[in-house]
């Protein structure tokens, strides 16, 4: 053949080529439109991906590519997932894991919590309070009780509460430490700060003084069997989602660590004397983010109606 030959076979085949690309979109989009028509008669199941996204943004040409996981199967758009190996081949994976190691942390499950046998937070800051006793014979922690504190009231930030659950506190350096804490002997297990930062005063085995006189549903004296949990904050001020991430995963450790049976609100277990945590604290959104059935919160009220 000669040159001439070549060349317009060559040109032949680019023209082919174009026209067979533009007939298989032109395939895909007019699917996606009937998948949209059709999708409750269940078309849907036999609709690719990319016509799953079609069908939601309406416009078939700029959907984004919809994959299923490997691992989990949800469907996911094509830039949030990873390839990854997969028994012997390269698949997409698009589940909290993935999008985890190529986005960074999302949310609560980025952060996990391990509880030692003596009853410590390995990943708390370790601030051993000389407020603590042994709990009672055969007393284990059942219950977890939430509250809030900030020193001086409603300033955040600083080390007083650390003091005073150290008996460091300067009770001179303000007039409030000066007409309400002095001589005051208390103590939590842990206090959660603005920036989700974990402290550990008292082991989880041992008993803290958090609760004062108290009562949940009969039992008195909550103290021995609870740990006590401080978030930093007041009741005047919604609480950081920083502080939300610790604490979800410092009840996912302490609820597979210990029988957890309930959570409870200081106010709720020290009615009329107590108020924290306070009415910005999120029962409904602990209760999300650490996927604990409705009878571990005897005090939230569980609508029915959906
Ligand atoms: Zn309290």
């Amino acid at each position: 053949m000669s040159h001439a030959t070549n060349f317009f076979l060559l040109i032949l085949l680019f023209i082919v080529g174009q026209w067979l690309v533009k007939a298989l979109r032109r395939h895909d989009a007019h699917t996606a439109q009937r998948t949209g028509a059709d999708g409750a008669r269940g078309a849907a199941d036999k609709a690719d991906n990319r016509n799953g996204a079609a069908r939601q943004s309406g416009a078939p040409q700029l959907a984004e590519p919809m994959i299923r996981c490997v691992e989990c199967g949800v469907h996911a758009p094509k830039s949030d997932s990873v390839v990854v190996a997969w028994r012997g081949i390269l698949q997409r994976r698009a589940c909290a894991a993935a999008r985890r190691a190529t986005h960074g942390p999302r949310r609560s499950m980025s952060v996990e919590f391990t509880v030692d046998a003596d009853g410590w937070v390995a990943q708390a800051r370790k601030l051993p309070s000389p407020n603590v006793e042994a709990r009672p014979q055969g007393a284990v922690p059942t219950l977890i009780v939430v509250h809030n504190i900030s020193l001086p009231p409603d300033e955040f930030g600083g080390t007083a509460i650390a003091e005073l659950f150290l008996n460091t506190l300067d009770c001179n350096a303000h007039p409030y430490y000066d007409t309400h804490l002095r001589g005051v002997r208390v103590s939590a297990h842990f206090v959660i700060h603005r920036d989700g930062a974990l402290e550990q005063f008292v082991s989880c085995n041992e008993r803290a003084w958090h609760a004062g006189p108290s009562n949940f549903f009969g039992r008195e004296r909550c103290n021995d069997f609870s740990i006590g949990i401080e978030l930093e904050g007041s009741d005047t001020t919604a609480f950081e989602a920083a502080q939300y991430d610790t604490l979800s995963a410092l009840v996912t450790a302490l609820a597979s660590r210990y029988p957890i049976e309930a959570l409870a609100g200081h106010a709720d277990i020290a009615p009329g004397r107590k108020t924290d945590p306070g009415p910005h604290f999120e029962w409904a959104r602990l209760q999300s983010d650490t996927a604990l059935a409705d009878r571990y919160f005897p005090y939230l009220k569980f609508s029915k109606t959906p």
